[in-house]
């Protein structure tokens, strides 16, 4: 899929710019401060709705302006979408074919976008937040179905975890409500995990030979889901749920006392291994930055085969961080099949096959040349 076009109105130190795109390689070239993250960022925000820097939607907005809005065209399947992102301080309008989706699930996986920044390193050395979240974004993308689940899930788990506290500071005791919680709570986990379980499979069996690839055959990369409950991971929904259940039943006592949700979805963690060593605690900064990279290029293939159609690939600032042999292997990768952004501060980092390819713009304070 592309871009063929994208449009920002007050969008951070945006004022108003319209641009098309070549469906090969863009190169973004500019100094610091001058808007090339904003731009990648607007693309994110296109697919998913939020930035991938912050949670305050108001930052998104220029200084002194009232809304800020983003409008793009895609390419898909021969079919040419609009889509608009608008924000004000009365919230967030997600508009596809100009109509206004209420639903997330309704609007995300229209525009598929891998992104590669240099806090992906966070994949792997941050978090167990910063991995959940990337299930969460990675499999919402290809699965309207799982962003449904974990808004259900997460809004009961707020519900429920209100309940323990108030069952903790001893104001009710309504083990009935906590019983219909938990079953609601039970049957969206049980959809969350089977869902990350076959997603895991199929990330799996990319991003190990990419790895192994990127590394010149040296490193065998293993992923393992850590949950918070003991289950196989070929374990179907109903095993799954019978599992939360039992264990629900079993902790009941400890979930009052700590006021707390201590099982779930929201508790699971990743756990990357190179040759057996866990990357996270031992890796060397270059094994972390090939696992991620690896990741992201497993993710490239995995929407592919999902979806049908390559997905947008936005590279910030991380193209010159990577020594030659990534370069052309990321290359190798992308080829001529996927629309890619690439922003740099200099291009003497930057292979000069890409560059030869591509079409070259200069970001200056909030503006494009091209
Ligand atoms: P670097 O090479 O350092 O990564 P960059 O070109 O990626 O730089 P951006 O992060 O895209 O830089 O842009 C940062 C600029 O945007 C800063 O100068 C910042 O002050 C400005 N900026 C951020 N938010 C807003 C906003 N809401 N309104 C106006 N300007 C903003
Ligand atoms: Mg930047």
């Amino acid at each position: 899929m592309l871009i063929e076009k994208l449009n920002l109105k007050y969008y951070r130190n945006y004022d108003e710019l319209t641009i098309s795109f070549s469906d090969k390689v863009n190169v973004f070239i500019g100094e610091n401060a001058q808007g090339k993250t904003n731009l990648m960022e607007a693309i994110y925000l296109l697919a998913f709705t939020k930035s991938h820097r912050t949670t305050k939607e108001k930052e998104l907005i220029k200084w002194d302006k009232e809304f800020a809005k983003v409008s793009g065209r895609v390419r898909k399947r021969n079919q040419t979408i609009p889509l608009d992102i608008i924000i004000s301080s009365k919230g967030k309008k997600a508009k596809l074919n100009h109509l206004e989706q209420r639903r997330l699930s309704d609007y995300i996986g229209v525009l598929n976008v891998v992104m590669f920044a240099p806090e992906d390193l966070s994949l792997v050395k941050g978090s167990p937040q910063n991995r959940r979240k990337f299930i969460d974004m990675e499999l919402g993308q290809i699965q309207p179905k799982y962003v449904y689940h974990l808004g259900q899930y997460q809004k009961i788990l707020k519900q429920r975890n209100y309940l323990l506290k108030q069952m903790q500071r001893k104001q009710t005791k309504d083990v009935t409500m906590l019983h219909i919680l938990t079953e609601q709570l039970v049957s969206h986990a049980g959809e969350i995990l089977e869902r990350r379980f076959r997603f895991l499979d199929l990330l799996r069996s990319w991003a190990a030979p990419i790895h192994y690839g990127i590394s010149r055959k040296l490193e065998q990369l293993e992923i393992k889901y850590s949950a918070s409950i003991e289950v196989l991971e070929d374990a179907n929904r109903e095993k799954i749920e019978h599992i939360y259940m039992e264990k629900f039943r079993e902790i009941e006592d400890k979930e009052i006392e700590r006021g707390n949700t201590l099982v779930g979805p929201h508790r699971d963690d990743l756990i990357f291994y190179v040759n057996g060593m866990d990357v996270q605690t031992y890796g060397s900064q270059g094994q972390q930055r090939t696992t991620a990279l690896s990741i992201k290029l497993a993710e490239i293939e995995l929407i592919r085969n999902e979806i049908g159609e390559y997905p947008i690939l936005l590279l910030d600032d991380v193209l010159s961080e990577l020594d030659d042999y990534r370069q052309s292997h990321l290359l190798n990768t992308i080829q001529d099949r996927v629309q890619t952004f690439v922003t740099t501060t200099s291009i003497d980092g930057i292979h000069h096959e890409t560059i030869s390819q591509a079409d070259i713009y200069r970001v200056e304070d909030g503006k494009v040349h091209y």
